[in-house]
């Protein structure tokens, strides 16, 4: 399978190796694609390299590499329901769901797009009519894009739309569970006239093909969403050559609901913020901090919503939510949920594998209410990225606080009250990247999105996640040049 998109050419794996994609609802083979050596990783940023030194990317213009970015949005909407089908096939995940996915990346780039061009650096004061000092943008280089298989193209746009507008050239490597929408990708780059060599693509595991992107000296920027450990791992890795990292990680994000809350909208939310996309989600509102008060009768509430949610393959019509992207990942989910009840958790939902014969070959689990948690519980503190939800109850609001900052963690978080001012306290105390005020989940392009703590270390989207990847330099220029005469002076000598 030609596959690997490398210099402007389509190339099968070193050693012809390739890999089977299967749907994660129920197994059917969905692709085959080539598994990249470390060698063909290699080929891949000596190609980006040889175009970021060489191409003149590098050096169009904001604009012209804005009106690209433009053409690949529209060319993205012109091909809307390819790219859906694609990413359910891959993810399993409803095709809706992935309907509104590739909106938001076709948002992504005609944000980029849009303010490409308007940031042109600064004119500083010199203090002298002889010296002109500007500070200016320029790309970073060869950028190493490693991308999750949750939202596969979704986190891909996020970091090639910016990396692209800033003119750096790059190796994309998506996650090896879900390949299809970056091949696609390479293609829509083609199209809309992005030069060869611009955009590569390696596909295949993290330790073989990834690893390789993470090292190399002709690498200067790893941009990763994934993982904790294998961020940690990359940040080591890119360590010895002093690569610029910007790290995505996950986070266990407290869903914080006060008694006075809308009732009927916590409920509903508190169920979108963790079952969406079976809790597959980073910024996944996995815990519920409430109010005791209001414990009984909201949790009663969830179980019996909870228990309701309909599963299903992605072309499934009545399916509310889809399957996990694998056997070991389920596998995972399970473990976390069999250690929450060892360590003393109650099973108020789920907690088993569905048992519907028509989804048994596909990693579905059913969506899960763990009560009675704390924060000694792995359950509550490690990311299981499944449909879990955990509950933890709090006296009061210097309580609240307390339970939702009690994580390594920092991506995100949310609070629901109708108390206006307790509601931007608590906001503004939250140590985390995104706070919701009264709803869960929506995000956009124009504002920053990233974690604190150990959720990772940059931002991505808005202004801040086009500064990624730009250098920052400083140009000084002196248009009248004299002597200083600070050593030596002639007449001295
Ligand atoms: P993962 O860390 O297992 O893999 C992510 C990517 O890294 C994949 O492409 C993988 O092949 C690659 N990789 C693995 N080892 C590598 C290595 N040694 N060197 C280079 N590359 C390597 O993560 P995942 O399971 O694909 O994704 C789920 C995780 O992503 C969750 O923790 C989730 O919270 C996180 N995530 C974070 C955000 C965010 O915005 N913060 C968004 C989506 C997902």
């Amino acid at each position: 399978m030609s596959s690997l998109f490398i210099g402007g050419s389509w190339r099968d794996a070193a050693d012809g190796g390739t890999r089977e994609i299967r749907c994660p609802a129920d197994g059917t083979p969905v692709a085959t694609v080539a598994e990249a050596t470390a060698d063909d990783a290699r080929a891949a940023i000596a190609a980006a390299r040889a175009e970021f030194d060489d191409g003149e990317w590098p050096h169009l213009s904001e604009h012209d590499r804005a009106a690209t970015l433009t053409a690949v949005a529209d060319l993205l909407a012109r091909d809307k329901a390819d790219y859906a089908r694609a990413e359910s096939l891959d993810t399993g995940k409803r095709f809706v769901e992935s309907e509104y996915d590739i909106d938001d990346v076709i948002k992504c780039f005609r944000y980029y797009a849009g303010i490409g061009g308007t940031d042109n650096g600064r004119v500083v004061d010199t203090g002298r009519p002889d010296a002109i000092s500007r500070v200016v943008h320029e790309p970073v280089g060869v950028c190493a894009l490693i991308t999750p298989w949750n939202y596969p193209l979704l986190q891909t746009s996020w970091k090639v739309a910016p990396a692209l507008l800033a003119g750096n050239t790059f190796v994309l490597k998506p996650s090896e569970l879900t390949p299809s929408t970056a091949i696609m990708l390479m293609r829509t780059l083609s199209e809309a006239g992005l030069p060869h060599g611009v955009a590569n693509l390696v596909l295949g595991a993290g330790a073989t093909a990834g690893a390789p992107l993470t090292e190399h000296p002709d690498v200067d920027m790893v941009s990763f969403t994934g993982g904790a450990a294998t961020g940690r791992a990359i940040a080591a890795a890119a360590a010895p050559t002093v690569k610029r990292v910007a790290l995505e990680l996950g986070g266990k994000n407290p869903n914080v609901v006060f008694a006075d809350a809308d009732f009927e909208a916590a409920v509903d939310f508190a169920l979108t913020a963790v079952f969406l996309d079976s809790g597959q989600v980073c910024s996944a509102g996995a815990r519920l901090v409430i109010e005791e008060s209001l414990h009984d009768a909201f949790v009663d509430e969830l179980v019996t919503r909870a228990d309701a949610i309909r599963l299903g393959g992605p072309f499934d019509a009545a399916a509310e939510t889809g399957p996990l992207i694998s056997a070991e990942h389920r596998a995972k989910v399970e473990a976390y949920v069999a250690a929450g009840l060892a360590e003393g958790a109650k099973l108020r939902c789920g907690g088993e594998r569905p048992a519907d014969p028509e989804l048994a070959d596909g990693f579905f689990y059913r969506p899960t209410i763990l009560d009675g948690c704390d924060q000694s519980m792995s359950v509550v503190h490690d990311e299981s990225f499944g449909p879990v939800l955990t509950v933890e109850t709090f006296r009061d609001e210097p309580d609240a606080v307390r339970i939702a900052n009690d994580t390594a963690y920092g991506l995100a978080g949310a609070v629901w009250t109708q108390d206006a001012g307790r509601a931007q306290r608590v906001a503004h105390q939250l140590r985390h990247g995104t706070v919701w005020i009264n709803d869960y989940h929506p995000y956009v392009p124009q504002a920053e999105w990233g974690g604190m703590g150990q959720s990772g270390n940059g931002r991505e989207l808005g202004p801040m996640g086009l500064a990624e990847y730009r250098e920052t330099k400083h140009i000084w220029h002196n248009i009248d040049p004299r002597p200083q005469y600070w050593f030596a002076r002639p007449e001295s000598r």
